[in-house]
């Protein structure tokens, strides 16, 4: 009895891997690395002292994800894999959807076959698009606001339809904040290509030297200071919520989504002000105009997982800065840091 993990190398997929194995759950990992390395997967397996197999397998190849069902005994898949950059969406939308979607429609596909109906998906609260109100239920209305959040919308709808065809699927939705902050140990951690389109690694490249200041996207939103409220949550407690979000799947069967968020919005001010307490480190800052496409303030009303699936996040903003903030100084270069070519590098950055 073995979940498949999609996505299992990623940021929320190696901390969701951590929190099952932990759980006592048997794993079988997929990704192809597209926006990972395995090195995060290695360090699941040191921090947990547990084996699991791993492939580097794309969704878009079904024959290869096939084989894998093949191999081993699926009970559950917690399918993570999938493109989330919003500007990369807009400018490759074909790209976006096709390995969004079409990865999905495959392992459906390939679920299906093998009797396998149980799903835990990542979607996002980008499906909420421009709420009309805060706090934000799941009965919110959907609208995307961009290709990336249409995926997660399209898919959404796609094991809704899927679910009205065969009714033994059981199926969680779970819609995220945002989530920040690493592994207590400092091994595993978010590891953003290029240059950070998030807030909180960002924040940390910053403090840490690679980049020269923090530019705050408008100061002019209907919000206490002015500036942009999120609802971040800790990347364990968000982990968690998918142990608990398997644990109902066994049980039940349907389509039902959740919103995993703390309930709790701050301001990007507020953000700088906590990181710059728990590290110590001054963040140097400028206000620019707002993002196109950025919304004032969205965070979640969490009531429905707590209920349903007795979750709750537990992990304040401090764990949050603090724990990301270890994460980037305990390893300025990512999950690079074995590679010889950037040993130098790291000298110089420690
Ligand atoms: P991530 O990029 O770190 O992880 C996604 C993983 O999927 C990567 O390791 C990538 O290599 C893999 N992948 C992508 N396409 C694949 C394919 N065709 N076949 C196999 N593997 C593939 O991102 P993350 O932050 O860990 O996000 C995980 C999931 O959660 C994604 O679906 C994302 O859209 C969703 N999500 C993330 C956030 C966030 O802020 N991080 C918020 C809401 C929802
Ligand atoms: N933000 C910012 N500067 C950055 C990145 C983000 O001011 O370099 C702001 C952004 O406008 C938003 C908040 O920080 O108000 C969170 O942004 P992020 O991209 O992390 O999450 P999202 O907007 O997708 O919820």
């Amino acid at each position: 009895m073995a979940i498949l993990v999609t996505g299992g190398a990623g940021y929320i997929g190696s901390h969701t891997c951590i929190e099952l194995l932990n759980a006592g759950y048997e794993l079988v990992v997929l990704d192809n690395l597209v926006n990972s390395k395995f090195e995060s997967v290695r360090r699941v397996k040191e921090l947990t002292n547990k084996e699991f197999p791993f492939y580097k397998v794309d969704l878009l190849h079904i024959d290869k994800l096939e084989e894998i069902f093949k191999e081993n005994t699926i009970d559950a898949v917690i399918h993570l894999a999938g493109l989330k950059a919003v500007g990369e969406s807009v400018e490759q939308p074909l790209f976006y959807y096709h390995n969004n979607i079409t990865g999905t429609l495959n392992l459906c596909k390939v679920m299906s076959l093998y009797g396998v109906k149980n799903l835990v998906f990542s979607s996002s609260a980008t499906v909420y698009g421009l709420p009309d109100s805060v706090p934000i239920t799941e009965n919110s209305p959907l609208q995307a606001k961009n290709p990336y959040g249409q995926t997660k919308l399209m898919i959404e709808q796609v094991l809704q339809d899927l679910y009205q065809s065969d009714k033994e699927w059981s199926i969680s939705l779970l819609r995220y904040f945002n989530p920040i902050g690493a592994h207590e140990s400092g091994r595993l951690g978010e590891d953003p290509q290029g240059i950070p389109n998030n807030l909180m690694p960002y924040i940390t490249q910053v403090a840490i030297g690679k980049l020269p200041e923090l530019h705050i996207f408008g100061n002019n939103y209907s919000t206490a200071d002015g500036t942009g409220v999120r609802d971040y949550i800790h990347v364990v407690d968000l982990a968690k919520g998918h142990v608990c979000a398997l644990e109902k799947v066994w049980k039940t069967t349907g389509v039902d989504a959740f919103n995993l968020g703390t309930g709790k919005g701050y301001s990007v001010l507020e953000i700088v002000q906590a990181f710059e307490k728990a590290s110590g480190v001054e963040i140097p800052f400028r206000v620019i105009g707002p993002r196109p496409g950025d919304i004032g303030a969205c965070y979640a009303d969490p009531i429905k997982a707590k209920i349903n699936l007795g979750w709750q996040a537990q992990r304040g903003l401090e764990e949050m800065c603090r724990d990301a903030w270890r994460w980037q100084e305990q390893n300025p270069l990512g999950y690079e840091t074995n590679k010889k070519d950037t040993t130098l590098k790291l000298d110089v950055l420690l």
